[in-house]
């Protein structure tokens, strides 16, 4: 019986960590496809932005999106579904816009088009109906290099993708080549740098299945260290969803507020509450801005917004 059983934890062992780096690599891979999708134009400029992210203001333009323009053979349902209708904002430069509703409303697809996962308003794009440009610091995000772009912008997304590696590379990643104390201060900042050097190999501990196992606030504490390090003029915050306590959440929204400082930022609220001091609230619902305003015009005007202030209050 004891024979049998260590071959089958080892099996177990081996099958785990296989499974976990597939994980990653998944993702990765998943990354790449979409980046394969995604071509810069023969001889695309860099994005261009004062260092200092001054004119770094981020407008999008009307625009309209469907992720699957033309229905395919196995998928008849996706296919065509207009996912953002005619939406416009702009985020001046350093300042904070909040974007907010009910689950599938298209609030991290606003996100993901920022980013350039997806193109909108390409010849192909309008051909099917489709429009509109978004613009960094007035230049169309299509047209410009997707590396020069990418290294404008930093996500802290919902779940972060941490690597099985170091908790030093998981945080360097944000900046390649980063020195140990830069991912120190880095991690001071985030707040994580106690939980780190409590760990018995410290920074050099590795992160994973069997190595430091990290809790949701504590994976996010990562990617703000990981976008601290990187230092874009352009935010991109996806809260989660996943409930942390509510301390934990609030001092992580006391750290978001701090990385966003003078940045401009994009944030897709889960919690009412992060949003209150935002320069505008876009409300969507079902791929369109149904309101939009500060808290207190909002709250003033007592619709679709209030109604959800209101409910969250009671359940807190
Ligand atoms: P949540 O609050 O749950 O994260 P959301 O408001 O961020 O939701 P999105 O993720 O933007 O919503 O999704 C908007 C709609 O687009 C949903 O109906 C979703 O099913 C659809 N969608 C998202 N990703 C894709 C995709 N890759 N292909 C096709 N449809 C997609």
């Amino acid at each position: 019986m004891i024979q049998l059983y260590i071959p089958l934890n080892f099996l177990g062992v081996i099958y785990r960590e296989i499974k976990q780096s597939l994980t990653d690599l998944e993702k990765m891979f998943t990354l790449l496809e979409r980046e394969r999708e995604i071509a810069d134009l023969p001889n695309a400029p860099a994005l261009q932005l004062a260092a200092n992210g001054s004119d770094a203001s981020v407008r999008f333009d009307h625009v309209t999106f469907a992720y699957d323009p033309v229905a395919t053979e196995g998928d008849k349902s996706q296919g065509g579904r207009t996912i953002l209708h005619n939406i416009s904002f702009e985020i001046p430069a350093g300042k904070t816009v909040a974007v907010v509703g009910p689950s599938g409303s298209g609030k991290s697809t606003l996100a993901r088009l920022l980013f350039r996962f997806y193109d909108v308003g390409t010849q192909a794009h309008i051909a099917q109906g489709q429009s509109g440009r978004i613009l960094i610091g007035g230049q169309n995000i299509k047209d410009v290099t997707q590396a020069s772009l990418r290294q404008a912008i930093g996500i802290v997304p919902q779940d972060t993708v941490l690597f099985n590696d170091t908790v030093e590379y998981n945080i360097a990643y944000g900046k390649p080549g980063a020195t140990r104390a830069e991912v120190e201060a880095a991690a001071q900042a985030a707040r994580i740098h106690g939980f780190i050097s409590s760990a018995p190999k410290g920074y050099d501990t590795m992160v994973g299945e069997r190595g430091l196992k990290l809790s949701g606030g504590e994976k996010q504490r990562v990617a703000i260290a990981r976008t601290l390090l990187k230092n874009p003029p352009i935010l991109i915050f996806d809260e989660a969803t996943s409930a942390l306590d509510s301390a934990n959440e609030r001092a992580i929204q006391a750290e978001l507020q701090n990385v966003a400082q003078n940045k401009t930022t994009l944030v897709i609220a889960h919690r009412l509450s992060t949003v209150v001091d935002a320069h505008e609230i876009l409300v969507m619902d079902a791929g369109h801005i149904i309101e939009r305003g500060t808290h207190a015009a909002l709250l003033a005007k007592n619709g679709r917004y209030a109604q959800m202030w209101a409910l969250q209050q009671s359940a807190d």
